[in-house]
């Protein structure tokens, strides 16, 4: 009954798409770069908002609505906004049968018009600051694309906020830094490296962006969520100016942020195995299945009654499902929900009914433990406990072991590109350093930590003095 899922070892590649259809989270859309998510991809993505939309409320944000259309003028108010979208942007140019007049992009961030918006809506510093986010969809031409990872049109929250001081903006970038790497590390299981993007890579705008950086299996760092500095950037492009408390006009000063369902794919190449996805449990929308076993016609009716009893001794606040669909073997529903990545299988025949127990089956080991009835419920939180910990602790000890410390630059390069990994050097600051080891290795530098050891060394490509190892690694 396995339906193929190709090894890690052999084709990490295929790998990660067998494991997205095994689990049917996603589907590629018949326009070539969508995907179509499907509900258990989505009731995943509803997990993760609900998480991410929590934090945002609980530190004063709110969340509204923007059109998806944009005049493409707006696009153009800032040069290098303008720069890093317009070659991705989808252009509509006839609506109702007729040629528009002008032209309108479809949203691939939503900076232009919130701040077109916000023009109207600032006068004085009585006004800010102004906390928004907004869930929705953006849509960037991807020329190559993977389910997930990169797509045409992809979902997710970006968050846009206005201040009176420069400070006070750096704090908000910071403290949003802060909510994506908990989200991250104590929800999604995934140890990140916080830190800030260098100029070369910072978001087309800002003045600074700081980022979380994990590391993926197949030795390959995915950005995670990305916080972003604007300065006065967008205020000068679209005259946002405020009053401030001695009277006098000043621009406004920027934020923006934002996690994509790109971490549904820092998820899958975190924690899936060979036979398939492994979700957190904090994150799994069934954290448990209930699997009832015939022995033929005998006991039919006590074992779903039993298992019915068992399942509603766990509450509502562990969520699970009972899944005693009679056309399918235990055997191959076994199969599925692992596939599925469900924390905690339950399994339940007709001698465990006699005995008054249930045997436990964890999706991460595969180890079975055999509870009581009375015992099950705390048995089963503290094994989602122990499983959400685990995990975080295998992906940080496989951090750890594709992490290496490095001067030399033939090391450097051998090492990104046999085993991959992040390797943490010195760096000049130079970008004309940076392009040219990105040509000679594809390396990149995924960021400048935001605790950087006060080390004091040598450019692993220039030689010239450095400040501080960053990272570097190959990244999707
Ligand atoms: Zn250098």
């Amino acid at each position: 009954m396995k339906k193929g899922i190709t090894r890690r070892d052999e084709d990490f590649s295929r790998w990660y798409t067998d494991v997205i259809a095994g689990a049917r989270l996603a589907d590629y859309a018949p326009v070539k770069g969508c995907m179509v998510i499907r509900p258990n991809g989505y009731a995943l993505w509803e997990r993760m908002q609900s998480c991410l939309d929590r934090m945002f409320k609980e530190t004063g944000h709110e969340n509204a609505y923007f059109p998806l259309l944009i005049p493409e003028s707006f696009l153009h108010k800032e040069a290098e906004h303008v720069e890093g979208f317009a070659p991705e942007c989808a252009v509509v140019t006839h609506g109702g049968g007729k040629q528009l007049e002008e032209r309108l992009v479809i949203r691939p961030t939503s900076e232009t018009i919130i701040w077109a918006m916000y023009k109207k809506w600032i006068m004085s510093y009585r006004d800010l600051p102004i906390l928004i986010n907004q869930w929705c969809n953006v849509l960037r031409w991807e020329l190559r694309t993977r389910l997930f990872l990169r797509t045409t049109e992809f979902l997710w929250q970006e968050g846009h906020t206005a201040h009176a001081s420069a400070g006070e903006a750096e704090e908000e970038t910071l403290r949003i830094l802060d909510i994506y790497r908990t989200f991250a590390e104590d929800y999604s299981a995934i140890p990140v490296v916080p830190g800030r993007k260098s100029e070369r890579e910072k978001f087309a705008g800002a003045v600074h962006t700081y980022t979380i950086e994990a590391l993926m299996q197949d030795g390959k760092a995915l950005q995670a969520g990305t916080s972003h500095f604007l300065g006065q950037n967008f205020a000068k492009a679209f005259d946002v100016t405020f009053q401030n408390r001695q009277g006098e006009q000043e621009l406004v000063w920027a934020t923006s942020w934002g996690m994509s369902t790109r971490m549904i794919g820092a998820l899958i190449m975190t924690h899936g195995d060979d036979q398939g996805l492994i979700l957190p449990p904090r994150l799994a929308p069934t954290a448990v299945v209930f699997i009832p076993i015939f022995k033929g016609q005998t006991g039919h009716a006590e074992v779903l009654q039993y298992v019915a009893q068992l399942a509603a001794s766990l509450g509502k606040e562990i969520p699970h499902r009972v899944d005693a669909r009679e056309e399918y073997t235990p055997g191959w529903k076994f199969n599925e929900w692992e596939r599925a990545g469900v924390p905690i299988r339950v399994e339940v025949g007709p001698r465990d009914v006699q005995r008054g127990e249930a045997v436990l089956v964890r999706r991460d080991t595969g180890e079975k433990i055999t509870v009581s009835e009375e015992g099950l419920k705390d048995r089963v939180a503290e094994l989602l406990d122990d499983i959400q910990r685990s995990l975080y602790e295998r992906a940080g000890r496989f951090r750890e072991e594709h992490s290496h410390v490095v001067d030399d630059y033939e090391v450097f390069k051998e090492l990104i590109a046999d085993e991959g990994g992040f390797v943490r050097s010195f760096w000049c600051g130079a970008g004309v350093c940076e392009d040219q080891i990105k040509q000679e290795t594809m390396a990149t530098i995924r960021c400048i930590p935001l605790e950087d050891g006060g080390e004091e060394g040598r450019c692993v490509r220039c030689n010239k003095k450095a400040h501080g190892r960053v990272y570097f690694a190959k990244a999707y």
